[in-house]
């Protein structure tokens, strides 16, 4: 099920290039913007905006997802904290803001949307290099 006006069901976002793996009800991308190391988001591969839309046995498994991949990024990115966000007020589509929170983080105590900044976009290999490092630890703990 997709809804033709949806950026995420029409594959526009997350951008292709950042693609991780997928994970059986939802797809792992390296968010846009890597000025917090290892921003992820989780994207959900059909269209639903709310969690209370999901079958129990859905969310179950989605919050197993999840949990992967926070416990992935923690490892690898040495995080202090993980953040787990579930907004959609840009993208009414049900998708989770992953953030290691690492011992360098410029404001610990806030929400990484408060913490102005200008986004970094790491060159390709950069990129890759990080999805590569997400991947070989995360096929280790699965
Ligand atoms: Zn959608």
């Amino acid at each position: 099920m997709t809804d033709p006006t949806c950026k995420a069901c029409q594959g526009i976002w997350p951008q292709a290039d950042h693609f991780i793996t997928d994970l059986g009800l939802s797809q792992a991308y390296l968010h846009e913007d890597q000025f917090f190391k290892g921003w992820t988001v989780v994207v959900f591969r059909r269209h639903a905006t709310e969690l209370f839309q999901l079958a129990p046995t859905e969310r179950m498994q989605l919050m197993e997802e999840v949990t992967l991949v926070a416990k992935t990024l923690a490892q690898v990115f040495d995080a202090r904290k993980i953040n787990y966000e579930l907004l959609g007020n840009q993208l009414p589509h049900i998708h989770w803001h992953l953030i290691p929170r690492l011992a360098t983080d410029p404001a610990p105590l806030e929400p990484v949307w408060r913490v102005q900044h200008e986004p970094i976009q790491p060159p390709a290999h950069e990129l890759q290099a990080s999805i590569e490092r997400i991947k070989d630890a995360m096929a280790k703990l699965r």
